[in-house]
């Protein structure tokens, strides 16, 4: 019995098949089992199987996607890890900080790795409440992917035996899917461009620091139906007035 099925490892891009398979096994370790991978170079391959040592139960059950949207659409909380900090202002977690955030819901969560030579890109990382990084001597600063998930499903295991019960709480609300979350910025987007707020030729920075701004809140469906309700009274009015 995996107290940690909620979780999803979801690793992108990943060129070497060997560390897919020291992913599994780092996560199997830990009482982690359930990978995702978005585009694989080679997947299923004999160096992820070798890799993995025993964890060859997580890679049987493995999702592979076409696209990253598709692998995080069903998941509620969404955290992204990367070696370097990005220019837009991030709320950035310890691994010990992120778990904590983690193991309150019992909710769809993914917890995102990058490729090995160029990480997560900014469009991947506009999906995610939290960037993640585990902190590192200043000027060398990136793990191996695989040694990462390590790390964080180390921490994940070290919270959850450390209170085994009173850490795990039920959220007051069901979290908005990523899905609704991407439904209602394209919503936001195209109100913006009919209320003239949004130059579609000139987006700039808007919509990116609109995802952030949200994505911190970590809003409810409930609180994004008001949002979108909004949204289409707006258009409404705008309407009218043409
Ligand atoms: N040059 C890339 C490094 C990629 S390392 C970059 O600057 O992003 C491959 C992946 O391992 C990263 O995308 C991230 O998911 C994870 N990783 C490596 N070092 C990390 C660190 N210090 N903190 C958090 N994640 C890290």
């Amino acid at each position: 019995m995996f107290l940690f099925e909620n979780i999803y490892i979801v690793l992108v891009g990943i060129t070497h098949p060997g560390n897919i398979g020291g992913a599994a096994r780092a996560m199997r370790n830990m009482g982690l089992t359930q990978l995702r991978l978005v585009q694989p170079k080679l997947f299923p391959h004999a160096e992820a199987t070798a890799r993995a040592s025993g964890a060859c139960d997580v890679l049987a059950k493995t999702q592979v996607y076409d696209n990253f949207a598709e692998s995080i659409q069903d998941c509620h909380l969404v955290c992204g890890t990367s070696a370097r900090s990005r220019t837009i202002n991030w709320e950035i977690l310890s691994p010990r900080d992120s778990v904590e955030k983690v193991l309150l819901t019992s909710q769809k969560v993914a917890i995102v790795f990058g490729r090995e030579h160029a990480g997560l890109t900014n469009e991947e990382l506009d999906h995610c409440h939290y960037l993640i990084q585990i902190p590192t001597v200043a000027d060398f600063s990136s793990l191996n992917v695989a040694a990462a998930v390590q790390v964080i499903a180390y921490e994940l295991r070290c919270a959850q035996m450390a209170n085994e019960t009173s850490l795990i709480k039920e959220p007051a609300e069901t979290l908005a899917t990523a899905e609704s979350m991407q439904r209602f910025y394209e919503h936001l987007r195209q109100t913006l461009i009919e209320i003239d707020f949004l130059d579609p030729t000139n987006p700039r920075q808007l919509i990116r620091r609109l995802q952030r701004l949200y994505n911190r809140s970590q809003l409810t469906e409930s609180e994004i139906n008001i949002l979108r309700g909004i949204l289409t009274a707006t258009q409404k009015q705008c309407k009218v007035k043409l």
